[in-house]
């Protein structure tokens, strides 16, 4: 039987750079002692707390359907906490509550994009993003950043990738790179968005991740709030993966009608996990500051380690829990080297060339074990990268 162009053609055939991690994935099943720096999962569990939160909606009787745009109660939370942060006014009248962020990036491509248009997206990219474009019946286009701007996009590029498009999804902090937007970045975009006429999708999901200078939300931006969704889930900031809790908040006339299409898909989210957001939310920024500290000391003890050699250049880790080393020098791939260090050292990262073709020569480093064998880990990675190096400079 014939399937749908859309379902087939989500993702692209071939290698995409992810044979590591599946062959990291299968040695560790098999019992192999392997350190695992590839997907983006905190080493803690969800908190007892919030645990406490969801059991006791759930025995409340929350088990049934819950309101399809989300309760009043999180939508409120939600609009509060964007307001606070961002200045910009917000009623959960802007909010629409997800099945988590990956659920909300989807949505936010099916309100903006018809079949055919070119919905844009910067390369290096979380792993989904061209696949939930096309997903959303667009064509999805790549924009190349570059390692020599640190991966801050320039405005001029996405200018002259604008034709015939009608969106430009963006993500920061970033995931794989762990750059933070500056200032003159996000005006950079948001004067051609304004321009080009484009919606502007920006997904934050890891804004309370920062380590280095300041999240700016594009919402905030001259004339920006009316045409930015912003995608935002439980997922990183509260250690809440597994409860698939995320948002869009945008235009009022967007919301409207993204609640119909969640009535025909989602139907909403559990309602004890919706209380259980409310709940986490509400604990305030120092729950929060608690989930990031153990990315924050890490990154601290990586800055330290990296700075005693001279063989990997660390891309400026501004926030998100990654690293994204340089390791051009060695003269091997990104899948190259991640192959071999699994294969010599037992240890597991993402190629670059997973993000796309901008990150090759790259490799991207979860921060997501516990900082002893962190620590360990890297001091190994930058050995063997060193080692390689030097074979490489005799050659
Ligand atoms: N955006 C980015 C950049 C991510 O890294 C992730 C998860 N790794 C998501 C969105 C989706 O997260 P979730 O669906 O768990 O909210």
């Amino acid at each position: 039987m014939k399937l749908s162009q859309r379902i087939t053609h989500m993702t692209g055939g071939g290698s995409d750079g992810w044979d590591v991690f599946y062959r990291a994935r299968r040695l560790i099943s098999e019992g192999h002692p392997i350190t695992e720096l590839t997907i983006g999962e905190h080493d803690i569990r969800t908190d007892e707390t919030i645990l406490n939160a969801m059991d006791i909606s759930a025995r409340q009787g929350n088990t049934g359907y819950a309101m399809v745009p989300g309760t009043d109660l999180l939508r409120d939370t939600v609009a509060a906490r964007i307001q606070a942060r961002t200045g910009v006014k917000t009623t959960r009248h802007n909010v629409l509550i997800t099945p988590g962020g990956q659920s909300a990036l989807f949505a936010a491509h099916v309100a903006v994009c018809d079949p055919g248009d070119i919905g844009l997206y910067l390369d290096p990219y979380y792993a989904t993003y061209p696949g939930t474009i096309r997903g959303a019946g667009a064509t999805a286009q790549a924009i190349q950043t570059s390692a020599a701007d640190a991966f801050q996009p320039r405005a001029e590029d996405i200018d002259t990738a604008a034709d015939g498009a009608v969106s430009l999804l963006i993500n920061t902090p970033n995931n794989p790179t762990g750059v933070v937007y500056s200032q003159q970045t996000l005006e950079g975009i948001a004067e051609v968005c304004r321009k080009r006429d484009l919606w502007l999708i920006s997904d934050e999901v890891y804004d309370t991740q920062v380590w280095e200078g300041t999240h700016i939300s594009p919402r905030t931006l001259l004339d920006m709030a009316e045409r930015t969704l912003v995608v935002g889930s439980m997922s990183k900031s509260h250690a809440m993966t597994g409860s698939r809790c995320g948002w869009v908040v945008g235009p009022e006339e967007v919301i409207s009608h993204l609640i119909n299409l969640a009535t025909h898909t989602t139907y909403g989210v559990p309602g004890f996990i919706q209380d259980a957001a409310s709940f986490a939310l509400n604990a305030g920024s120092d729950f929060e500051e608690e989930i990031a500290a153990p990315f924050r000391r890490r990154r601290a003890l990586a800055v330290d380690i990296l700075a005693s050699q001279n063989t990997i250049g660390l891309v400026p880790a501004q926030g998100a829990m990654y690293l994204m080393l340089d390791i051009r020098s060695t003269g091997m791939s990104g899948e190259g080297f991640a192959n071999t260090l699994l294969d010599t050292h037992a240890i597991a990262v993402m190629p670059g060339e997973s993000f796309g073709q901008a990150a090759a020569g790259h490799v991207r480093v979860a921060m997501t074990i516990e900082d002893d064998r962190f620590a360990a880990a890297l001091k190994t990675i930058c050995d063997f990268a060193t080692g390689l190096a030097e074979s490489h400079a005799a050659e």
